[in-house]
């Protein structure tokens, strides 16, 4: 598109490029996260136009329960602007916040929040409760949700159908290996019961279980 062309969209249509533009960012955040083992959220803070933090979940790499996307990014904005006000700042987020992350918004008196997808499971920008806009509470946050909704929500599924698919691997691995085992107790006394102290794998312990999430595998679990 020619910059005459550019000029001819309307306010909409410039806002709504801008969206999609940032959640880009966000999604090359969240992507960041898949690549560590980390359930893929990401998150990006803006300012007058620009990107001033980035955030990516890092909870099971840092072992740490606020090492969220957004807790992240609004740390590293403070940082930068030296202030832990965030009036003039908008965050796109893939995932809908759940409710420290939320709540930390509404603290940092962020002006808006951009959604990807939502998350009826937890999420506190209107699927379970609406934290952000919240009669009473200091700062009403002005939303926007289903920005980029479909690519934000294919990281996840992808994210969660790895899992499955390791775990299946790990489970016939280990059916294998109980063949093998007595197979070979078989061959050596074949009328033997197996031996008592025989070590028999009866959990995945190898590099195929992913190391996240470390608590349950559900995707409620799993996502924030
Ligand atoms: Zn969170």
């Amino acid at each position: 598109m020619g910059l005459l062309d550019s000029l001819k969209l309307s306010p909409e249509d410039k806002e709504a490029r801008q969206n999609e533009k940032f959640m880009r960012m966000a999604l090359k955040e969240a992507e960041k996260a898949f690549s560590i083992n980390e359930v893929p959220i990401g998150c990006v803070i803006v300012k007058d136009g620009k990107v001033i933090a980035k955030g990516s979940n890092r909870r099971n790499k840092d072992r740490n329960v606020i090492s969220h996307a957004e807790m992240m990014a609004i740390s590293d904005a403070c940082k930068k602007i030296h202030d832990w006000r965030l009036d003039d700042c908008t965050m796109y987020v893939t995932l809908e916040p759940c409710p420290m992350c939320a709540g930390a918004i509404v603290q940092a008196r962020m002006k808006k929040v951009v959604i990807g997808t939502m998350n009826e499971k937890g999420g506190c920008a209107g699927s379970v409760i609406n934290l952000l806009n919240t009669p009473g509470l200091p700062q009403q946050v002005e939303t926007e949700t289903g920005v980029l909704q479909s690519e934000c929500s294919e990281i996840l599924s992808r994210f969660f159908q790895n899992l499955r698919d390791a775990k299946t691997t790990a489970k016939s691995n280990i059916t294998a290996a109980n063949e093998d085992v007595a197979e070979s107790s078989e061959a050596a006394a074949p009328e033997a019961a197996p031996a008592p102290d025989e070590p028999v794998p009866t959990e995945p312990t190898g590099d195929a279980m992913p190391k996240t999430p470390t608590t349950g595998t559900s995707e409620a679990d799993g996502v924030q």
